[in-house]
């Protein structure tokens, strides 16, 4: 008998010492096409096994989500879909292991890796899950050639169209916007990241891009929009935070400001211009540079490989619309500040691989509004009036992409 205790005893400890092991799952959500799911400690993708059962009809796409367990009964009640998804279902399949099952009539790409703060993304279909409803509607749209889109290239659902100049600036006016939209403005940098430096150290990115978003937010909520700022003083943000921030408040647009640096003192006194990036695989060894650049704080290795992973599961239409977005806002900085000012470049609309773009749930695009290197383009990006047009365009911008999104659903 005592025997029996002991070993029922061993049995008890032995099994509570696997559970303790087990991670969590303690919520999933739907994301742009994406299953995100939190845990209590970091999943890693070599404990996730991967299973594809297909008969005549359905797909099913099987994740084993080992030593794992659930954190309650209903961790789908806010996960939505719609085809090509038929159903999604979770549930603790084996004592530490706990099974998601993804069923579709077609076959797609899957892609499954972690993400910051012991987040796993499980892709789904292009078109399955789009959480802003404005966007939802629209279902293919081109990317494009894969050149730089020259700004007078207009994007209608399913076709590109090559304009008349004229034709993008008839919009709906921006007082007759159906809904409240959300902005979020992302002032680069801040504490004791100063961003780019001019050689004397007294123009700083983070202070210019703090003052430039402060006018962004002033003419946004002028215009109606809801706006909230990653950061509205000089302290440091990680980046991955800014766009879950965004995430958070169900934000509508993601803009992020920056300020351009060459680091060759003789390219100084001819590299300036305001460029516009949004997240895509990058492609010009150019638009890697400028990544680079602004990715190298807390840019760690392991995430590194997860940016490739979900670079390359990014939909379509997330880019498309992204893309669209910084075509909109670049064509109305150019068109403000040269209202009044002289030898304003264009330095064009690019993507580019932008760690502080990645994960966000929203059209996402980030601004350099000019090189803090350069002798008289850091003087204007510390002018106030200057910093005013900007910023106007920026506002200007962000409106007329969303008036053209209501107008396209009409
Ligand atoms: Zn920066």
């Amino acid at each position: 008998m005592g025997n029996r205790v002991l070993a029922l005893f061993l049995i008890a400890a032995l099994s509570l010492a696997a559970h303790a092991r087990d991670r969590i799952l303690r919520s999933v959500k739907t994301g742009y096409d994406r299953l995100i799911l939190r845990y209590d400690r970091p999943m890693l993708p070599s404990e996730v096994r991967t299973l594809l059962l297909r008969n005549a009809k359905t797909l099913r796409y099987v994740f084993d989500f080992r030593h794992t367990r659930l954190a309650g009964p209903d961790l789908l009640r806010s996960v939505r879909y719609h085809a090509p998804v038929r159903s999604i279902r979770l549930a603790q399949y084996r004592p530490h292991t706990v099974r998601l099952v993804v069923e579709t009539a077609e076959p797609y790409a899957v892609a499954h890796y972690a993400i910051p703060k012991n987040g796993y993304v499980v892709a789904l279909p292009k078109g399955s899950s789009s959480v802003r409803s404005l966007f939802a509607g629209i279902k293919t749209l081109p990317v494009g050639r894969k050149k730089a889109h020259p700004a007078h290239v207009v994007y209608h659902a399913g076709r590109t169209v090559r304009a008349k100049p004229k034709a993008r600036l008839i919009c709906t006016p921006y007082a007759h916007l159906k809904k409240r939209y959300t902005v979020v403005i992302d002032p680069g940098h801040g504490g004791h990241d100063s961003g780019a430096l001019d050689p004397s150290h007294r123009y700083q990115e983070k202070r210019a891009v703090l003052a430039i978003a402060r006018k962004v937010a002033r003419h946004l909520k002028r215009m109606g929009f809801r706006v909230l700022m990653t950061r509205s003083s000089d302290r440091f943000i990680k980046l991955h935070r800014r766009t879950r921030y965004a995430n958070f408040k169900h934000a509508d647009i993601f803009v992020s400001i920056h300020a351009n640096a060459v680091g060759n003192l003789r390219r100084a006194s001819t590299a300036r211009g305001v460029e516009t990036y949004y997240l895509s695989p990058a492609r010009s060894a150019r638009a890697r540079r400028v990544a680079a650049k602004e990715n190298s704080i807390a840019f760690r290795k392991y995430y590194r490989e997860s940016m490739n992973v979900y670079l390359q599961t990014l939909t379509r239409s997330k880019i498309v619309y992204s893309n669209m977005l910084a075509l909109d806002v670049q064509s109305h900085i150019l068109k403000e500040l040269r209202k009044h000012y002289k030898g304003v470049v264009d330095g064009g609309v690019r993507p580019a691989p932008f760690w502080v773009l990645v994960g966000a749930e929203m059209p996402a695009i980030l601004v350099e509004t000019g090189y803090i290197t350069h002798p008289s383009e850091k003087r204007r990006l510390y002018d106030p009036r200057y910093q005013d047009l900007l910023a106007r365009g920026i506002a200007e911008g962000i409106a007329r992409f969303l008036a053209n999104r209501e107008r396209e659903l009409e």
